[in-house]
């Protein structure tokens, strides 16, 4: 006789907690899915008795390890890795590493789970997974992250492989850190292959990888604005970060005719209401890609306001954009979002917006993507770069930008399939959490007690 599991999302979020205790940001992240999920469930018994949802929180392994390096003046230093194998039901699994201060394996947890249903949404076949390290790169000179990151893949080259585990970048590893990381396990593993993504050029990467996150959020909420006959054209928009992912949306936004007006990083944000214009864009890629300084520098250079330690949910704009960490938008700034006139927020981040700011614009019935559909362009190319890997060549970037199109397209298809309410309105939560699931659900249903 099968057991089904509770049918009681408190119930089982309260189990979870336990077994799971001092993650809040994963307990946050299932918590939304089994919500979303919990009328599904009902109507689809199949998967309670299966106990799919006790085992899709269960990571099918977790390793963690240590990483002794030694810095510019000799000095030993100590880091903790990580590398969270989530789910391998229908594809190997994928996702990217993050260096930064405020990883733990609750964060890295969180993170691993959204890959999960945003890699099935993609279309493409790749599991979840998710890793990196408490390294902070700030402030360290290129060797240093060289050697940190020799020392990194000194252990985690064992646990992935082209067709076994695919890690790729996030917040702390861009094209550089990849590059020394693949170095890495070329040299150890003596072969040539698509074991990362995110790679350079003319070593395996792919074009439109680093534009994909960001082109991919603006493509999707294109889609959901379309829903109310709307565009870019002439909006306002606010936009966090200044990394790659914000970088890349203030260009796709800027060639379709919006004008972005902020962007942040950990110590303030920076209003240039003329717009941040290609010419300013450039500069930006260049004070953080290249010279990794604080966006503090933009307002002096160009005479613009700096807000320290502000988010800049405050300023009046059309759309938002977030683009920088987890949990960056709470309550009180949707409320003020909203107050200004938002009509849309197209998350280009990983769980930017607090439970309690995302009820705000499912009360206001604002269009909001979550980060598992609207962000999922990134890996979406990745996948993609895996498939030219594998192939041996490299395809154009006018096919590549065609295929990331179609693919954010497709994501806002099945999330509008899976989403809409009686009356019309389109809860794209519910929609991206049912769509990614099933596609799982259904793989670990057939290949029996995995
Ligand atoms: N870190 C990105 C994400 O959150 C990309 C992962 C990848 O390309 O594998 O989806």
């Amino acid at each position: 006789m099968s057991v089904a599991s509770p049918n009681n999302t408190a119930a089982f979020m309260a189990d979870l907690k336990a077994k799971n205790a001092a993650e809040p940001e994963f307990h946050q992240a299932v918590h939304e899915v089994v919500e979303s999920l919990e009328d599904f469930l009902n109507e689809h018994p199949k998967y309670r008795h299966a106990r799919i949802l006790e085992r899709i929180v269960e990571p099918e392994r977790v390793i963690m390890f240590r990483i002794p390096w030694v810095n510019d003046k000799g000095i030993m230093c100590v880091n903790r890795g990580y590398r969270i194998e989530m789910n391998s039901a229908i594809g190997p699994y994928k996702g990217g590493l993050r260096f930064h201060p405020t990883v733990t394996l609750g964060v890295l947890k969180f993170l691993a789970f959204e890959q999960v249903f945003k890699n099935s949404l993609t279309t493409l076949p790749m599991g979840g997974g998710k890793g990196g390290s408490d390294f902070d790169p700030k402030g360290k000179s290129d060797n240093e992250v060289m050697r940190f990151c020799q020392s990194f893949m000194t252990e985690l080259y064992r646990h992935i492989g082209p067709n076994t585990d695919i890690p790729a970048g996030d917040i702390g590893v861009g094209g550089r850190e990849i590059g020394f990381l693949f170095g890495q396990y070329k040299r150890i593993r003596n072969e040539f292959t698509g074991v990362l993504t995110g790679k350079g050029l003319n070593w395996g990467g792919s074009l439109i990888r680093p534009e994909a996150t960001g082109y991919g959020n603006v493509y999707f909420a294109r889609e959901m604005l379309k829903t109310k006959n709307e565009d870019f054209d002439g909006k306002k928009i606010l936009v966090s970060g200044s990394g790659n992912v914000a970088q890349y949306t203030v260009q796709k936004v800027t060639q379709l005719g919006g004008k972005v007006i902020t962007l942040s990083d950990s110590s303030g944000y920076i209003l240039d209401p003329d717009g941040i214009d290609d010419k300013k864009l450039e500069y930006v890629m260049h004070l953080k890609n290249n010279k990794r300084g604080r966006i503090e520098e933009y307002a002096k250079k160009y005479g613009v306001s700096y807000f320290k330690n502000k988010r800049p949910w405050s300023e009046k704009g059309d759309i938002a954009l977030p683009s920088a960490t987890q949990n960056e938008i709470d309550e009180a700034d949707a409320l003020a979002l909203i107050a200004n006139g938002c009509i849309c927020v197209s998350e280009g981040a990983n769980m930017p917006s607090s439970p309690e700011a995302i009820h705000v614009f499912i009360k206001n019935k604002i269009l909001f993507g979550p980060g598992k559909a609207a962000n999922a362009g990134g890996v979406a190319v990745s996948g993609l770069e895996m498939t030219q890997n594998s192939m041996r060549l490299s395809w154009t970037r006018e096919e590549i930008d065609e295929r990331l199109q179609a693919i954010m397209r497709q994501i806002h298809s099945t999330c509008c399939s899976y989403g809409k309410n009686e009356n019309g309105f389109i809860n794209y939560i519910n929609g991206a959490n049912i769509g990614g699931f099933v596609k799982v659900a259904d793989a670990m249903m057939a290949q029996g007690a995995v």
